[in-house]
């Protein structure tokens, strides 16, 4: 298995743990870019948001609130979080494992770089 993301899901390389259920993994970010960075990551391997069908729906919705819960709970609801999903390396994709960033606890610049 060559992603790096299902590795993780399947146990083969740590991670810091901060949610799961049975579709989806939420885990620290590795290089955090703001004191609250966590990937909201599906079980199921999607390379891209290119890659969706309608059938993810769902799963792309648990997603999104489980990126407003975790921000909640660490007192940024508020205050204000930033939700990001890149795709392709022209965006800043680097991991090609559909992954939602959730950053909190600093001010967030509009645009993004
Ligand atoms: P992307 O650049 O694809 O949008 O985001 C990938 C993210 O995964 C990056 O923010 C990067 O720091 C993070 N990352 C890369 N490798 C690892 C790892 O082994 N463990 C964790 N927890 N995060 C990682
Ligand atoms: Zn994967």
């Amino acid at each position: 298995m060559s992603c790096l993301f299902c590795r993780i899901i399947a146990g083969e390389i740590p991670a810091s743990k901060v949610y799961e259920d049975d579709r989806i993994i939420a885990f620290n970010d590795i290089n955090p870019q703001a004191p609250l960075h966590v990937l909201i990551v599906p079980r199921e391997h999607v390379a891209t948001l290119n890659d969706l069908s309608a059938a993810h729906d769902g799963l792309v919705g648990e997603m999104v609130r489980r990126a407003a819960a975790l921000a909640k709970e660490r007192g940024y609801a508020e205050s204000g979080f930033r939700t990001v999903f890149n795709c392709h390396e022209g965006a800043g994709q680097s991991v090609f494992h559909i992954h939602l960033h959730v950053l909190g606890g600093r001010r967030f610049s509009w645009p993004p770089g």
